[in-house]
């Protein structure tokens, strides 16, 4: 079985009722719950020994999910420099939401990965841009939100290697919301929705997505590849 390590930095939930409410064990919680029965689930969060996130839990770890908003600054820089090191390897990571703002997600991505942002509950719709892609399997031409927090573009990110999902926002923006990449062997996804005052984690399509997304994101088997100087593997001929 898949094994999946759930990170939240679990503040908003301790600080703010409204987010208590709605996510009451937090969100790295709701987010495990319906993951269970089809992967084995760890969950992490930022104030436990080394973010939950010890060598011995990363090396176990096939696909690492993260949720992060006001303490990204909090995220001690050797364990990002862990985390980073696991994708390179060939850990697949989701990264959700304000997790656009972390430290892993810009170390990976090199830009600055801003965006407009507004928030006042408004209807949200992603469209399905890549219906072949696997992490859209089982969803319409679009999946309705009705109220979220916008992000609008121009979202600072290299091009994505496969855009998966536009979202279209109330108020007139759009957004790349489902972007995919690869860093050394490993897969990531970044996917846009899950504001903390909202309950979109119980969203069923958001739901599924985030379980296609770990299985896409999962490492291959294929072996370490072998940089440096090389011998022939053919006899070359000696040229005169
Ligand atoms: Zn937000």
């Amino acid at each position: 079985m898949l094994k999946v390590t759930v990170w939240n930095e679990f503040r908003h939930e301790q600080k703010n009722e409204r987010v208590r409410e709605i996510y009451p064990k937090g969100i790295h919680d709701a987010i495990a719950s319906f993951l269970k029965d089809d992967f084995e689930v760890r969950k992490a969060t930022l104030d436990e020994e080394s973010h939950g996130l010890t060598e011995e839990v990363l090396h176990e770890t096939d696909v690492l999910i993260w949720w992060g908003h006001m303490a990204h600054g909090e995220v001690d820089d050797v364990i990002v420099e862990k985390v980073k090191q696991r994708v390179l390897d060939g850990m697949g990571l989701i990264v959700l939401h304000s997790g656009h703002f972390s430290k892993i997600f810009k170390t990976l991505m090199g830009t600055s990965c801003d965006l407009k942002w507004r928030e006042v509950g408004e209807k949200e719709r992603l469209w399905v841009v890549d219906p072949s892609h696997p992490i859209a399997e089982g969803l319409g031409e679009y999946i309705e939100i009705e109220k979220e927090e916008m992000y609008g573009e121009h979202f600072d990110i290299p091009a994505p290697d496969q855009l998966l999902f536009i979202s279209w926002f109330e108020g007139g923006e759009v957004f790349r919301s489902g972007c995919t990449y690869q860093r050394g062997k490993g897969k990531i996804f970044y996917f846009r929705p899950g504001h903390e005052t909202y309950p979109t984690y119980y969203h069923k399509d958001i739901q599924k997505v985030i379980k296609n997304a770990v299985q896409w994101a999962t490492p291959t088997k294929l072996p370490k590849p072998v940089y440096g100087n090389s011998q022939p593997i053919e006899d070359i001929k000696p040229k005169n």
